[in-house]
């Protein structure tokens, strides 16, 4: 009896299973993917937590408890049981050069140089490896790193490289090193004049060092050959490999050439883009996408433009960011304004003629009074145009003066910053600009009470693409140099949240796609990524050594750490 009974009532809720699942069925369509067993940190006020997410097409259809998300499981829907593990929304990296980033995961590696003679001897290496008439190019040295931490010379690679052309990069892109053969196809001499917002190193009787700076570097730009499109193909497929093995599911490229654009579009029509592309050329290119009427943001999910991004001024290891007051070890200088401020009367006709075609305006500013003079301009711009929502950027803001802050905020333009800078520069920043200019310098939490919106990036191939690094280094701000193991300016801390806010919603807010992506929201593009260790909960000093273990574009898995066919470089 008993046993009939039991009978009975599982046949009894089996029916009405069938047909409330059927009531179901005919009210909303199977999910393509469902994420069970997460714990997703969602990145949208209204909904922080969650368990389980469903994803329709590219689009995220549902996002709950288990139970909830199990209601849009069909016979096709793929299942992924997360573990426990967190997942978060797709990283978007506010500021990277995707192009160079790909080329340099092949090119000669010299950060980790500690020395001259190795930094000859991997000179050597790959000049032997190089095909004749080719360059050797990246590099990415850090002279800081040596002792005595001297700028380099051609004098130290020339032997190593004799029938080579070479011109590798100090890491931040604002310097570099020619050898003499590179130097004599640049065709410059003891009696080339330094360009405006440029200089070539001399030595003490007036010869070049091989040492460029900034605007200098164009001598050389403009001899060396470019990518052909084949292997600008390659490039940005390595780019697009290395993005998705780390989790970054949208970029926004600064500077791009017009041949990386037509790359894109071209990979796009295949189907071969998984990672989100805003692309930003140059401000002296501005009449190009006003002439075909261009405005912010144009185009698809996967591809955009209608941004221009614009210098104006170098970096602080270079001694090229400009500052109100001197460096405080180089004399008198303190900086230089870039060739395209000169005069600043040309910058504010461009932007001018980019605003008021729609265009977005994202201008590279790092020392205090560079950036100081770019809020001049966008108040100009602002006054002659009137208030709009324009999302003007500056990117790095690295060393603010106090009295920037507020009209940062005033202005609503955003911070498009890279904490990886922060823990790399707070190495050397205060032998350069001291304590007081210190404090004010990358400084994330200062902008965050102020008001100011905050996007992460990296400014790949100067840093690593990693945003775990990001994360890391916004929350810890412990220096690469392991002295400041509680933070170099500790009060500049964010936390995960805040860090994860700014890499996620923070940089879709930058490029007018806050409404697209940037939380794991239903109606938003399914970008997801789920990580080896819960973030929020582990010693903020292990977030570094969190992996990616799946990404998700578009409700499409990516990278999938587990699976060999995806591993990186391999396509
Ligand atoms: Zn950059």
């Amino acid at each position: 009896m008993a046993k009939f009974a039991s009978c009975f009532l599982w046949a009894l809720s089996a029916f009405a299973l069938a047909i409330s699942s059927c009531a179901e069925a005919q009210s909303k369509p199977a999910a393509d993917l469902v994420i069970i067993n997460a714990k997703i940190w969602t990145v949208d006020k209204s909904r922080p937590s969650a368990q389980a997410v469903a994803v329709l097409g590219d689009r995220i259809v549902a996002v709950g408890s288990n139970a909830d998300i199990d209601t849009w499981r069909g016979p096709h829907t793929q299942v992924i049981d997360a573990g426990g593990k967190l997942l978060l929304p797709g990283f978007n990296d506010a500021h990277v050069h995707f192009v160079s980033g790909g080329q340099q995961l092949d090119n000669v590696q010299l950060k980790d140089v500690t020395n001259p003679q190795e930094f000859a001897r991997r000179m050597a290496e790959r000049a032997k490896a190089t095909p004749k008439g080719e360059w050797v190019l990246g590099g990415n040295w850090d002279e800081t790193k040596w002792n005595p931490p001297d700028m380099p010379t051609k004098e130290m690679i020339d032997a190593a490289t004799p029938g080579t052309p070479v011109f590798v990069s100090r890491y931040d892109g604002h310097m570099g090193l020619a050898n003499s053969l590179a130097l004599r196809l640049a065709g410059i001499t003891e009696n080339t004049p330094d360009p405006p917002g440029g200089t070539i190193v001399r030595d003490a009787k007036g010869n070049p060092t091989g040492a460029l700076k900034d605007a200098a570097i164009d001598y050389i730009d403009k001899v060396v050959p470019p990518l052909s499109h084949d292997q600008r193909v390659k490039v940005v497929r390595r780019a697009l490999a290395h993005a998705a093995s780390l989790g970054v599911t949208s970029v926004q490229h600064m500077n791009p050439e017009y041949e990386d654009i037509a790359v894109y579009s071209e990979l796009l029509e295949r189907g071969e883009l998984t990672t989100r592309i805003y692309a930003a050329p140059l401000i002296t290119q501005v009449d190009d996408q006003v002439k075909i009427g261009i405005r912010h943001s144009f185009g698809g999910p996967f591809l955009r433009i209608g941004a221009v991004k614009a210098y104006a001024d170098g970096s602080l290891g270079s001694g090229t960011a400009y500052f109100y007051e001197p460096f405080l070890n180089q004399g008198n200088n303190r900086g230089l304004l870039s060739d395209e401020m000169h005069p600043i009367s040309l910058m504010r006709d461009r932007m001018m003629k980019a605003d008021a075609a729609g265009l977005q305006i994202c201008t590279h500013a790092i020392g205090d009074e560079g950036i100081s003079t770019i809020l001049d301009l966008y108040a100009d711009v602002i006054k002659a145009h009137g208030e709009a929502d324009r999302r003007f950027r500056i990117e790095h803001a690295q060393h603010m003066a106090a009295k920037d802050f507020d009209r940062f905020a005033q202005l609503h333009v955003i911070a498009s910053v890279q904490p990886y800078h922060a823990i790399d520069d707070g190495r050397f920043a205060e032998g350069h600009i001291g304590h007081d200019r210190s404090s004010r310098t990358y400084a994330f939490r200062t902008f965050l009470d102020h008001g100011v919106r905050l996007a992460f990036g990296t400014d790949w191939e100067v840093a690593p693409l990693n945003p775990l690094l990001g994360v890391y280094a916004a929350v810890t701000r412990a220096t690469l140099d392991d002295k400041n193991p509680h933070g170099w300016f500790p009060e500049q801390k964010l936390t995960v949240a805040e860090a994860v806010e700014a890499y996620t919603m923070g940089s879709a807010y930058a490029e007018f796609q806050e409404k697209e992506k940037g939380s794991i929201t239903p109606g938003k593009l399914a970008d997801m990524v789920l990580l080896s260790d819960d973030i929020f909960t582990i010693a903020p000093t292990k977030i570094r050594d969190t992996r990616v273990l799946k990404t998700i574009v578009g409700g499409k898995l990516v990278w999938d750490a587990n699976a060999a066919h995806f591993s990186e470089g391999s396509r």
